[in-house]
């Protein structure tokens, strides 16, 4: 079977912060559910990883509003 379909990029990716980040709170603007951070730092943390497409790209909405650009994207090592 020729291997014509594209792999669930959900599955192939995963996000996280660097330092960079500054609390500033846009991320969790854009996506809500997958940000969080405590009172006592200045700095945000993924609460989980995207499960499919969707959340991908709100994912990567959210790394585009980031000034510092402290949300990251890496292929997942298997
Ligand atoms: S938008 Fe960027 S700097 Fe602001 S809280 Fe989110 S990760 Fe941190």
């Amino acid at each position: 079977m020729p291997k014509t379909s594209m792999p669930n990029e959900a599955v192939s990716v995963e996000f996280y912060i660097t330092e960079e980040c500054n609390g500033c709170g846009l991320c969790k603007n854009i996506a809500p559910d997958f940000f969080d951070c405590v009172d006592y730092a200045y700095s945000y943390f993924l609460t989980r990883q995207p499960s499919n497409e969707f959340e991908v790209l709100l994912l990567r909405d959210a790394a585009a509003v980031c000034t510092v650009d402290a949300i990251r994207e890496t292929v997942k090592s298997s």
